[in-house]
């Protein structure tokens, strides 16, 4: 496995890449609208759902009202999103949860968030790190891509990759947070440089500690 020197090193590198590329892109102000905004933003932009979800928010400001939504109102507020009818659904059903078995607070410990409709761990673990503070380790699709591409460790499923990470950066650490900030970073670069199946290595600023670029497949 990767050294965690040599992991600090491609954080730095990112870092400066891509200035504030290690935040959350999403814009919410509270729990509730986080956990919306990701939902959102399965398969989508976060400069799209930035779009929609001020309306959005405006006419559902909490969980309880999310809960009683109109459901074919709903969908058309999120239309542009995609998978509306299965976002819209999972909101919907989500807030009820929220509400019936929270006060529409949302739970803190990933059980429970896990438990919720349409939240799965890499959702329930971002809602843990950007809004209670807590590590996280969020492994996405770009996460697992460059983190195979990069060749940090051998393993290749979100859990073992997850598992990988909290041995590098312990949520003991006092840098834990540069977990969560190495998945915003990672995603951040798939979009932009290492893009799935066209990475343009050329212009990678990490590609020095790149197994798949030292191995010449370009
Ligand atoms: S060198 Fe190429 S494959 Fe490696 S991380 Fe950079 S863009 Fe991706």
């Amino acid at each position: 496995m990767m050294t965690r020197t040599e992991l600090n090193e491609i954080i730095s590198l990112l870092r400066t890449a891509y200035p504030g590329g290690d935040r959350c892109g999403l814009r919410f102000g509270s729990a509730v609208q986080l956990l919306v905004s990701t939902i959102l933003s399965a398969q989508c932009t976060d400069v799209r759902v930035n779009k929609v979800t001020p309306v959005l928010f405006a006419r559902y400001p909490d969980a309880q009202a999310f809960a009683a939504a109109d459901i074919a109102e709903l969908e058309t507020l999120i239309r542009s999103c995609g998978l509306y009818r299965t976002k819209a659904a999972n909101i919907k059903k989500c807030c009820e949860q929220l509400t019936e078995r929270y006060g529409g607070e949302v739970p803190e410990s990933l059980d429970e968030l896990t438990e919720l409709a349409g939240t799965g761990r890499k959702t329930a673990n971002l809602v843990r790190g950007e809004w209670f503070g807590e590590p996280a380790y969020v492994i996405d699709t770009h996460v697992k891509r460059i983190w195979a591409l990069l060749g940090i460790s051998e393993s290749t499923t979100p859990e073992a990759i997850e598992k990988d990470l909290r041995v590098l950066i312990p949520p003991e650490d006092p840098h834990a947070g540069d977990a969560l900030a190495l998945s915003h970073l990672l995603i951040t670069h798939g979009r932009a440089v290492c893009v799935a199946g066209r990475p343009n290595c050329s212009a990678c600023p990490i590609k020095a500690h790149c197994a798949h670029f030292a191995g010449g497949q370009t």
